[in-house]
């Protein structure tokens, strides 16, 4: 699959180059890949823009299980197999930053860090979320050194130490159960007495005796000396009680807030900044489709995220071929292939 990289390294005068294209996608996880696989069956020209390494949150996942057909995949292979699969149709993928999506009569525009427009008939929205912050002092302050969202990415500089793994959720749980291979003791805070994770996920934590779960607790702060993160102080929110708990790192997963900075002024989004769309994941603004993470909708899981790439891409098709006035440019088996 061709990579484009920036060729100017955004340092040169901006210059604009206008093309056209049938469908750009913003984004490279799951969604956008999926969205990029359809687009490519269905002979749109198509382009694929993410400004990191194409796999989004999934990449840096330990280990995916609910995935239809594989039972236990890592994070990075299953994004890889995405990524291989977009890439054997010969989808062009742009290793760049979106700055700007606007919306047009004639065309769509997306306008990248360096200065090139790209003129689109639809766009598929695919930028997912990012970690949410507990907002507590310091978080920001520690981040890196000792406090972090991603325990793939961390983990291995905590073994034979004690953490704590803050949240209740899926990720939370997951995490807390990767860190256990690792770390000497994990402690889960949760602020409620009863977890958000799937049974099966919560009965693995109870079962594995290096995980102790703090109920109805929630950090106010972390603290660190001159090595780096050395307590978290604690609070019990039925007795009010505070306590300093000494670990050596604070992984955080309290939920996902979506990366909507690039929607388009004009598109609705309900109260958490999530898209709304239709069934055919298309935002209130003509051509413009919302997929995976971004998207308002009852779970957020891989699968779901790849099952809107397809809707996207199937209704973009339809809608470009409208536009075009007709011409066929769906070649894509509405049946099973
Ligand atoms: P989530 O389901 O939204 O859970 C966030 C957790 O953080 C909740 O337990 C929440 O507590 C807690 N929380 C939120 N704000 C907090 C705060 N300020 N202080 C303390 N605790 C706070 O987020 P997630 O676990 O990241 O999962 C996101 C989505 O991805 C979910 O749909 C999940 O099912 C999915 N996911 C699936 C898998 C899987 O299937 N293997 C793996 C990872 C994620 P409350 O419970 O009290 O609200």
């Amino acid at each position: 699959m061709p990579v484009n990289e920036n060729q100017n390294g955004g340092k040169e005068k901006l210059v604009q180059q206008e093309d056209l294209y049938d469908v750009v996608i913003v984004g490279g996880g799951p969604g956008g890949l999926t969205a990029g696989l359809y687009a490519m069956r269905a002979a749109l020209k198509s382009v694929l823009i993410e400004k990191g390494l194409p796999g989004g949150q999934i990449a840096i996942s330990d280990s995916v299980e609910n995935y239809p057909g594989f039972e236990s995949i890592s994070g990075f292979e299953l994004s890889d197999k995405f990524f291989q699969h977009a890439g054997s149709y010969d989808l062009e993928v742009l290793q760049e930053e979106v700055t700007s999506v606007d919306p047009g009569l004639e065309h769509h525009s997306v306008t990248l860090r360096t200065g090139r427009v790209i003129k689109t008939h639809a766009v598929v929205l695919a930028t997912g979320g990012s970690p949410r912050e507990l907002e507590i002092p310091g978080e920001k302050e520690y981040y890196g050194k000792g406090v972090s969202y991603c325990a793939t990415c961390d983990g291995f500089f905590f073994r034979g130490k004690t953490v704590v793994v803050v949240g209740g959720g899926d990720t939370a749980v997951e995490e807390a159960l990767y860190l256990s291979k690792i770390a000497e003791k994990v402690y889960l805070v949760h602020r409620r007495d009863a977890l958000r994770a799937s049974r099966i996920l919560q009965q693995r934590a109870m079962n594995e005796c290096k995980i102790e779960i703090l109920w109805n607790t929630v950090a106010l702060e972390v603290k660190a000396d001159e090595h780096g993160v050395c307590a978290v102080t604690l609070e019990n929110v039925q007795s009010g009680e505070q306590r300093d708990l000494p670990v050596d790192g604070v992984f955080i997963f309290v939920g996902f807030i979506p990366n909507n900075s690039l929607v388009p002024q004009g598109i609705k989004m309900n109260a958490d900044g999530y898209v709304v769309t239709d069934e055919k994941c298309e935002t209130s603004i003509s051509g413009i489709f919302a997929v995976g993470d971004l998207r308002e909708k009852y779970a957020r899981q891989i699968v779901i995220a790849a099952a809107d790439g397809c809707t996207a891409a199937l209704a973009g098709a339809h809608y470009v071929e409208v536009r075009k006035g007709g011409e066929t440019v769906c070649a894509m088996p509405v049946s099973p292939a």
